[in-house]
């Protein structure tokens, strides 16, 4: 990442000389330009006559004219390719550090197009705590259909590597994982993938490209609930995959164009207009997320906080090497399940929601909402007890967020 940062800045240097003479290298300098930079300027229509805009505008059509008999053109249905959604998918792509970008129209409808790509008889290496909703698709679904799967604790690189088969074919992994912010060492399983020749798929929801960007560490493919961070409203469903080789590329393109659940161009373009303030988000509802953090450590009723960058979590410090931080999702454990009710009960600012990535703090209980398909027993062993709470920190004042904890808490 060093590396990549200083030729980034040979680039910058060398761009902004040449920039003065050659107005057109725009698009080149912002490519290499730091991450708020390219969230607010990555897409821009310099060379389109008719536009009034710098940027993306929003685009309904679903056919458009074919100008010359024969000769195929970028834009003919907007199933196959649409101006809004084209835009979003340059600048995620920009965003994760990488070449190709796709818009789907849920997290789960890009997980499952890629998934697409595989054939009956492959296997899988997951790993065990990751999104029920990918779980769920592997079990019930592509299972019918001849995947093979291995759910694995991969924050153990010995359990991911024995878990590897001869029919193998990718290594499917989040980090920091739920609700317990597990960590997983994304070049530890990129090392493995390689020596075995598989794929390295990242579901990068809960860092937002903000914080971690896993194509720099070598993964193959990342995956986004858009719905989260990258929308950070809580009022856009939408998914993602990033990718840099072309013939990945080619393939989700394939799965896109022919499955068809894309993202809508209202909702690219909503997207674009939420990622220009991501990095801006991300940072806040983090800071947010330390105070309560350090609130929370004081006070009598919580028995433990789960963070990724806590000292007692093991991988705070693989963490630190592959994320520039530990984000805005946190757990807890409180003294009794009746005190987890009341505290529940009780929260005037805090929602008590599912999802994450948003504005609004979303307070959750993973035993009885998210982690229901699990047996009770299951969950205790993974530590998902009927006292741990999530909370996905938003981005409303600190103070006013811990005096709600507080009076919850002492209810
Ligand atoms: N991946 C992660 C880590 C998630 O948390 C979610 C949703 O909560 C998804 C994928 C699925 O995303 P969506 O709800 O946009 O389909």
């Amino acid at each position: 990442m060093e590396l990549a940062e200083e030729q980034n800045s040979q680039l910058r240097i060398r761009n902004s000389k040449l920039f003065c003479t050659f107005v057109p290298l725009i698009t080149n300098i912002i490519y290499y330009m730091k991450f708020e930079t390219k969230a607010i300027h990555g897409v821009r229509h310099t060379n389109n006559p008719t536009s009034e805009n710098w940027g993306s505008t929003v685009n309904f059509a679903t056919t458009f004219p074919i100008k010359e008999f024969g000769v195929e053109q970028e834009f003919e249905y907007s199933r196959v390719s649409s101006p809004t959604r084209k835009d979003f998918e340059t600048l995620i792509a920009k965003l994760e550090s990488g070449k190709y970008g796709f818009g789907f129209a849920s997290g789960m409808a890009a997980t499952s197009s890629v998934f697409t790509m595989f054939k009956a008889g492959d296997h899988f290496v997951f790993g065990l705590d990751i999104y029920g909703g990918t779980y769920r698709i592997m079990h019930d679904i592509f299972n019918q259909f001849g995947f093979e799967s291995t759910f694995v604790d991969t924050t153990d690189l010995a359990k991911v590597e024995a878990a590897v088969k001869p029919n193998t074919k990718a290594i499917f992994i989040e980090s920091p994982s739920n609700p317990l912010l597990d960590v997983t060492d994304i070049v530890g399983v990129v090392a493995i993938a390689k020596k075995y020749n598989l794929l390295t798929i990242v579901d990068n929801t809960f860092m937002s490209p903000v914080l971690q960007r896993p194509l720099e560490l070598g993964a193959d493919i990342v995956l986004h609930s858009a719905t989260k961070y990258i929308g950070g409203h809580n009022d856009i469903i939408a998914g993602a995959a990033v990718v840099n080789d072309e013939g990945l590329a080619e393939k989700i393109r394939f799965a896109q164009v022919a499955l068809g659940a894309l993202v809508s161009p209202f909702d690219s373009w909503l997207l674009l207009r939420s990622m220009k303030t991501l990095k801006l988000r991300v940072e806040k509802a983090q800071e947010n997320t330390l105070k309560l953090l350090a609130f929370l450590k004081t006070h009598p009723e919580v028995v433990k906080v789960y963070y990724p960058t806590e000292n007692d979590n093991k991988g705070k410090a693989i963490h630190e090497k592959q994320a520039s931080g530990g984000g805005a999702v946190f757990s807890f454990t409180i003294k009794s399940e009746a005190k987890a009710k009341s505290f529940f009960e009780s929260l005037k600012i805090a929602l008590f929601a599912v999802s994450l990535g948003g504005v609004e703090t979303l307070v959750t209980h993973p035993s009885t909402l998210t982690h229901t398909e699990f047996p009770e027993e299951e969950k205790v062993a993974r530590g998902v007890t009927r006292t741990l709470i999530r909370v996905a920190v938003g981005l409303e004042d600190a103070d006013d967020l811990i005096a709600d904890f507080k009076q919850a808490l002492e209810k």
